[in-house]
């Protein structure tokens, strides 16, 4: 049994902290919260349940050239470097992580090996290779598919390769050369066969879409979440609501792209497409989030200057640049993102495995004490 003292609790809510807590923990999951009293093991000003990023590439490590980098390290090198990731993430506070895209099946290596209990690492769920359309978005990590029946076979390919959801690609992005953001890309019926099919196996399906018709395709195709979701509409935000799909904002993924222009280590195209989405991206987003869309954190860690140890910026980022208090981006990028991935409840009750941060500081007056965690404890263990 471990005791864990809490000044202040945020049980990952939207429900008022409570004070002076004791979080009781036995086989590695909460087996009671009481009124803090007696001996404990650990005692921090604030507590938080772990952080859930529901978007994440353990491949790439945020370099410059994401695309160039992948390109030019060898298969065993870039599996070295998810397991890497993998660990500076939950270093950071990460217990839960989704990869929504990668190479060869690296991710379900890693996750198999941190449930294995051979590397440290977050609590995984991956993707596996992403459908794309042929040369679309992602196709250097892509699976390939031009109809709906193939991407159906994909589907069933990806579930093969251990996947436990399925990524597809509704439209272009930023950092595939060539693959326009606003253009749609598969089609309503690919995107709506590879969705039945996932289904069907209990998988969860994450689009990423960018362009207006591609988010709307995959709304109607029956996604889960959207990811990134930039030229959304008001005919968009219906949808969302419609269908209870999340959205993913991703906002590390453009705020660090556009913080390190003067670098000059970005690809032309990338920078270019980057400041072509600047200026709706916030607008649009706030929009959703204020007209009621869900949305769960997200960082798409992995891509330029966006370090996997970095998740808490984005959950400081759905505060800053979206409005929401310290408390709803917490719930967020804890209980909404878990939802989404479908593990566990990503609150801190009784009965949830014992992810949780200990702070030195109130994350509720400020949410950027998440940056500075003191302790990190995964099942009840302190990493
Ligand atoms: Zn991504």
């Amino acid at each position: 049994m471990t005791i864990v003292r809490a000044g202040i609790l945020y049980d990952g809510t939207l429900e008022p902290p409570k004070q002076n807590v004791d979080i009781v923990i036995e086989n590695g999951r909460v087996a009671e919260l009481k009124a803090a009293t007696g001996p404990r093991d650990f005692e921090a000003r604030c507590v938080t349940p772990g952080l859930v990023n529901a978007h994440a590439h353990l491949e790439a490590s945020g370099e410059p050239d994401t695309m160039g980098a992948f390109q030019t390290t060898p298969p065993n090198e870039r599996l070295l470097n998810a397991a890497a990731n993998a660990a500076k993430s939950l270093k950071a506070g990460v217990t839960t992580i989704r990869d929504v895209g990668c190479s060869n099946g690296f991710a379900q290596s890693v996750r198999d090996a941190i449930e294995a209990g051979k590397i440290p690492g977050p609590r995984m769920r991956c993707a596996g290779s992403v459908l794309c359309m042929t040369g679309g978005h992602g196709w250097p990590i892509g699976r390939m598919v031009d109809s709906p029946l193939e991407a159906r076979k994909a589907v069933r390919e990806q579930l093969w390769a251990g996947a436990d959801c399925i990524k597809l690609i509704a439209t272009g992005g930023v950092l595939t050369k060539g693959a326009v953001p606003g253009n749609a890309q598969l089609t309503l019926d690919e995107l709506a066969g590879a969705v039945e099919e996932a289904h069907r196996h209990g998988l969860k399906v994450a689009a990423h879409a960018i362009g207006t018709l591609g988010i709307k395709n995959a709304l109607r195709a029956g996604v889960d979440s959207v990811e990134h979701g930039t030229l959304l509409d008001d005919e968009a935000i219906a949808l969302f609501k419609e269908h209870g799909t999340y959205l993913v904002p991703t906002l590390s993924a453009p705020t660090c792209i556009l913080a390190h222009l003067e670098d000059g280590q970005q690809p032309q195209y990338v920078v270019d497409k980057a400041r072509g989405l600047e200026d709706v991206m916030l607008k649009n987003l706030r929009r959703a989030y204020d007209g009621g869309v869900r949305f769960a954190g997200g960082s798409d860690a992995g891509t330029p200057y966006n370090y996997h140890e970095n998740y808490p910026l984005e959950v400081e980022l759905m505060w800053s640049l979206l409005g929401m208090t310290p408390q709803q981006a917490l719930h967020a990028a804890t209980a909404v993102a878990a939802e989404l991935i479908g593990l566990h409840s990503g609150t801190l009750s009784v009965g949830e495995p014992a992810d949780l941060l200990l702070l030195d500081r109130d994350a509720g007056e400020d949410i950027r004490a998440l940056q500075d965690v003191k302790t990190v404890i995964k099942a009840g263990g302190v990493v």
